[in-house]
């Protein structure tokens, strides 16, 4: 039995967008202290807003804000045990769907109380304001416990002198990757400077890297063929935005190689050519760097350039 892998992933990126009047107007309100809904065709107010009518599909715009009550009822809730990084507070809290008074849909924020005892549907709570606001729904720190009366709204009228347009909302995945039996194999394989996937049973494809099955039959794959070191470019794009934490310089050309004697395209990055002259068809071989366990790139063979009837089934 080879070791099982294991390796710590992360993916991470910064994802920007604009807003439009309505989520423009629903955060410059956070910043302000103020809680925007929007009123739809029929007259109820959704919290937090929506640029077009849920029933009607109609346009509701800027001109539909309506304030509401930063004081509110939980309608359900769940209990965070166990806060991850990122999360609104770093000690256990209530996951809450809260309408707040003159609305009729509930937003979904952080609950701060002392346990799931203190927790209850139909609990009355207000919005904690974060110190420092900046035009995000975190402007509201999370909700907490509140015995009195609806607060009253501000009258505020929903236009703003410097409103926020965009905001940059940061995704990241952080999980543990264990490749498995079939691809176990074929990074052994790799850091022996060999190539090696798996044949099919029964449509007698080869598949690079394994999976331990066949995604056509259906059936386990278990019989190992060597295949590569070369192969054949079967389609590629030019890279031209940097990536964090990846010390490459753009434009660099990110293709799909079909490995000889592989069934199955996999993808590489391409070097030593320059890259407007990477074409389909080009013939290329992995390189490994000094002690690497995978191949760094492909890089041209110098063989002439296969026939596009040779690979056009692996596109
Ligand atoms: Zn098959």
């Amino acid at each position: 039995m080879p070791e099982v892998l294991e390796a710590p992933l992360v993916v991470e990126f910064p994802f920007t967008r604009s807003l439009g009047p309505v989520q423009s107007a629903f955060l410059t309100g956070l910043r302000d202290r103020v809680v925007l809904g929007v009123r739809t065709g029929d007259g109820r107010v959704l919290v937090p807003p929506v640029e077009y009518d849920p029933v009607t599909a109609e346009e509701i715009g800027d001109g539909g804000l309506v304030e509401v009550a930063p004081t509110g009822t939980v309608t359900t809730w769940a209990w965070n045990h166990a806060p991850r990084r990122g999360q609104p507070l770093s000690t256990p809290f209530a996951w809450a769907l809260v309408r707040l008074d003159g609305a009729d849909t509930a937003l979904l924020h952080a609950l701060d109380a002392p346990g799931p005892d203190a927790v209850h549907t139909g609990m009355r709570v207000r919005v904690r304001w974060a110190e420092e606001r900046s035009g995000a729904i975190t402007d509201i720190a999370c909700f907490e416990p509140y015995e009195g009366e609806p607060a009253e709204p501000t009258g505020h009228s929903g236009e703003f002198a410097d409103p926020v347009t965009g905001i940059v909302a940061p995704a990241r995945l952080d999980y543990t990757y264990s490749p498995g039996r079939a691809q176990s194999a074929y990074l052994h394989a790799l850091a022996g400077r060999r190539m090696v996937g798996e044949r099919c049973p029964s449509c007698r494809k080869v598949y690079v890297p394994p999976r331990g099955a066949c995604p056509t039959c259906g059936v386990a794959t278990a019989e190992q063929v060597e295949v590569g070191p070369r192969g054949t470019v079967t389609t590629f794009c030019i890279v031209n935005i940097k990536a964090k934490n990846l010390d490459i310089e753009v434009p660099y050309v990110y293709a799909h190689i079909a490995l000889d004697g592989a069934d199955l395209a996999l993808h590489g990055r391409i070097a030593g050519i320059p890259y407007d002259q990477v074409r389909m068809g080009l013939r290329v071989e992995a390189v490994w760097t000094e002690g690497a366990r995978h191949p760094d790139h492909y890089r041209p063979s110098g063989e002439p350039d296969a026939d596009y009837e040779t690979y056009k089934e692996l596109l």
